[in-house]
């Protein structure tokens, strides 16, 4: 991995690094990070379950609201040295590794392609 200066005392940042790492005051929770993409997307409106059950939520109808999808890879800048994508909305969250978003890449290519036929 081809690595850059930081600003940062003690330690080099990856290319892809855009991280303030003079904001970052303790050592064990800097994190070496791409900027922010924001995605504007649609999601459907999701409503509580109101029974008994935990953690279960129902979409309501077909409604939908605008809202962005945040797609940021950070890394640990100490221990760890796994990358993490993350995708993260409001209400919506995924953390997984870069070749876990790659086979998620993947599958989402194969299904759009798949969509489009005419
Ligand atoms: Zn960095």
């Amino acid at each position: 991995m081809s690595l850059k200066n930081s600003s940062a005392a003690g330690y080099a940042c990856p290319l892809w690094c855009a991280a303030d790492h003079e904001g970052q005051e303790h050592p064990t929770d800097r994190y070496h990070a791409t900027p922010h993409v924001l995605v504007p997307v649609l999601v459907p409106v999701v409503v509580p379950d109101r029974s008994p059950r935990v953690g279960k939520a129902e979409r309501a109808g077909e409604s939908v609201e605008a809202t962005e999808f945040s797609v940021q890879a950070s890394q640990r800048v100490l221990g760890d040295s796994t990358i993490w994508v993350t995708i993260a909305g409001e209400k919506q969250y995924i953390d997984v590794t870069v070749e876990s978003a790659a086979r998620l890449h993947d599958a989402l290519s194969q299904l759009l392609d798949r969509l489009r036929r005419p």
